[in-house]
């Protein structure tokens, strides 16, 4: 961002421009904040479990941008899943919630990072309000492209199991007028 007074480049974490010792108004810095959360600020701020997280898993971190830790989740699952036996279901539920205890508080903080990041790389105000609201709040793209998957393969192995079911029927038919 740049300052105020003397317009040169200063790190968004200061309180004073290094150059010319100016106040920088931090309050620009919850604007920004603000607007690149967007919806629900309130309850993301103020409340430490979310249970839009326990419910979604990692779709909801995936809709609130968290793209690193979604896949990790993601990815942890798939490992559960085909690597541990009867407790699958239980460790599953325990990290989630785990996740759900952490993550206002992980996305905060990964809000507060990438706010900083659009600050260093913008100088102008109205531009990083700009980015702000681009970059941040919530996205429906990765919760439908997953449930186009989903549905992919469900109707995939609907169709797959529905063929296997006619063969068989055939099958038996042949076999069944083979043996008389
Ligand atoms: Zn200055």
């Amino acid at each position: 961002m740049k300052c105020i007074n003397c317009n040169k480049r200063i790190s968004s974490e200061v309180t004073f421009c290094p150059y010319c010792g100016v106040s920088i108004n931090q309050e620009f810095s919850i604007d920004y904040f603000k607007t690149y959360i967007g919806n629900n600020y309130d309850i993301l701020t103020t409340k430490s479990f979310s249970w839009n997280s326990l419910f979604f898993g990692f779709i909801y971190f995936f809709y609130r941008k968290m793209w690193v830790l979604g896949i990790i989740e993601l990815l942890s699952l798939f490992i559960f899943y085909f690597y541990l036996g009867n407790y699958t279901y239980l460790i599953i539920f325990f990290m989630n919630l785990f996740i759900a205890f952490n993550f206002n508080s992980w996305y905060l903080e990964d809000c507060r990072l990438k706010v900083n990041l659009i600050k260093d790389q913008e100088l102008d105000n109205n531009k990083i309000m700009e980015l702000c609201k681009k970059k941040g709040g919530v996205t429906k793209t990765p919760i439908i492209i997953l449930l186009i998957i989903i549905m992919g393969v469900t109707s995939f192995y609907f169709v797959k199991g529905v063929k296997n079911i006619i063969t068989s029927v055939v099958n038996e038919n042949i076999i069944r007028r083979s043996t008389i």
